[in-house]
């Protein structure tokens, strides 16, 4: 079945459609308002990347000429539920809906994208209509593929079993370490690129500090198990963060994969990375936090005209425009600019993109240079943080904000993680916020890149 007969049907079955008007933001579900549509600019995707470069052009280009593709409902600031496992927010807090964030001006087709036709400068969507587009700024985050551990799926199922990357899971985080009693509670990183590569073990401190503060942390053992050679891919934070686990008595598998977990004996699978003749290693288990595999979608990465050999969308890594179709700008976590993958990258991406897709529509050279600035804050307990930021040079070196040691932990930090960067989120969806380079300047006297 094509993707036409698959949208008729779609369309057969609900036997109407719906066309609103909310807030100033279009959105539409049906097959007909939406065939062979033509923008100047589509943006697919409405999370942080998406949200923020729609905001920018829609304003600018004027009504009917941006067009945003995204298929939820509701936009989450997914950089708070690292909060939100730990107890510390509420997942309510962390969601607005869709309609809400997306540009009043910006139209928003409520659908999914199956397929790109770059030579024809089109989209595919999932209702069967083609959508074609001038310029096209491609912002599809990550895939979360946990079917890829086996016994995964099944094991969410069941008690003490949670991930903070999903919205179905991150509760369970919280309910997990309240109900913890005694054993061994077990942190899992992937082997693949994630988004924000410090959450896997923010949940991990937050746990142990929660642990000590209610008298619990005897009856514990807390394991990180990492698929990565190092601790943290910034060396001043890595040697910061190899403290805080000596001191607080954690222990840190290095090159340790989760390829299964068996719920009836509640244990985690793990495969040494280096000595993959070994046969995997079973790990006891009370409470497992799991960050899955991730990948580009599956729409994107099969898109062998527009990807790299990793399946991530390839473009030039300071200009941020496609590496073979001028007319096609990438953002955020499904490019493949080697940088850590967050919102703090998107927000020092948006005034590269801003400029130089500014640049392209008007025929002059793309001038901005993305620098590769991103950030963590690695939260250490419910009131202390290490404000990572960095970029993205072989290897990384830090670009902090502040003139004072960032690798310590701070409760200042912390306050700034989990009270004002929220609201900073907000404001750069709205297209007000492109990143804190004014304020690094400013702090250093001029002297900061
Ligand atoms: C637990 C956790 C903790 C984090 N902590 C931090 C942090 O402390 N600091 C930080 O800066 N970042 C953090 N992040 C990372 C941050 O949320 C992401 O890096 C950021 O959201 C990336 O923005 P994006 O636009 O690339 O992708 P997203 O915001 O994920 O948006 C992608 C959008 O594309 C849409 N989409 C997907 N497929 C299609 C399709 N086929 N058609 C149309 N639309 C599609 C999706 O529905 C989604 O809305 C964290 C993330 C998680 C999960």
């Amino acid at each position: 079945m094509n993707g036409l007969q698959g949208g008729k049907m779609l369309w057969q079955t609900r036997g109407c459609y719906s066309l609103g008007v909310q807030h100033g933001a279009y959105f539409s579900t049906s097959q007909n308002r939406n065939a062979n549509k033509s923008f100047k600019l589509v943006v697919v995707g409405g999370g942080s990347g998406g949200c923020a470069s729609a905001a920018k052009f829609a304003s600018k280009l004027g009504a009917g000429q941006v067009a945003v593709i995204e298929p939820r409902d509701m936009h989450y600031y997914q950089a708070m539920w690292t909060l939100v496992g730990g107890g510390q927010k509420k997942l309510e807090q962390s969601g607005k809906p869709m309609q809400s964030v997306l540009p009043s001006k910006a139209e928003w087709i409520k659908d999914k994208v199956v397929g790109f036709d770059p030579d024809n400068s089109k989209v595919m969507t999932q209702n069967g209509d083609e959508i074609s587009y001038e310029f096209l700024v491609v912002a599809m985050g990550l895939q979360l593929n946990f079917d890829v551990i086996k016994g995964l799926p099944e094991a969410f199922e069941t008690p003490g079993v949670s991930s903070n990357y999903d919205l179905r899971y991150v509760n369970k985080t919280w309910e997990s370490i309240q109900q913890f009693k005694e054993g061994n509670c077990v942190f899992s990183f992937p082997n693949t690129p994630v988004k924000c590569a410090g959450a896997p073990q923010k949940i991990m401190y937050l746990t142990e500090k929660i642990l000590r503060m209610e008298n619990r942390r005897d009856h514990a053992n807390i394991i990180y198990h990492t698929s990565l050679p190092v601790i943290f891919g910034v060396k001043k934070y890595a040697d910061a963060l190899w403290k805080i686990v000596e001191e607080r008595n954690i222990e840190v598998n290095l090159r340790s994969n989760l390829v299964e977990v068996r719920p009836d004996t509640r244990e985690a699978i793990f495969q040494n990375l280096d000595k993959p003749e070994e046969a995997p290693k079973a790990v006891k288990y009370s409470m497992l936090h799991v960050t899955p595999p991730m990948s580009a979608p599956d729409v994107l990465r099969n898109s062998s005209k527009i990807v790299d050999e990793n399946g991530f969308l390839n473009v030039n890594k300071e200009t941020l425009q496609h590496m073979n179709y001028p007319n096609i700008f990438g953002i955020g976590d499904c490019t493949n600019v080697p940088t850590s993958k967050t919102a703090a990258a998107v927000a020092g991406m948006i005034g590269i993109l801003r400029r130089n897709l500014t640049a392209s529509m008007n025929g002059q050279p793309l001038k901005a240079k993305y620098d590769g600035y991103t950030s963590c804050p690695l939260v250490t307990g419910p009131n202390e943080c290490i404000l990572a930021e960095f970029d993205f040079q072989s290897p990384p070196q830090p670009l902090e904000t502040f003139p004072i040691n960032q690798a310590k932990p701070r409760w200042t930090m912390y306050n700034m993680k989990a009270h004002v960067m929220p609201h900073v989120y907000w404001q750069m969806l709205n297209g007000w916020w492109e990143g804190p380079k004014i304020f690094r300047k400013l702090a250093h006297l001029g002297m900061s890149r």
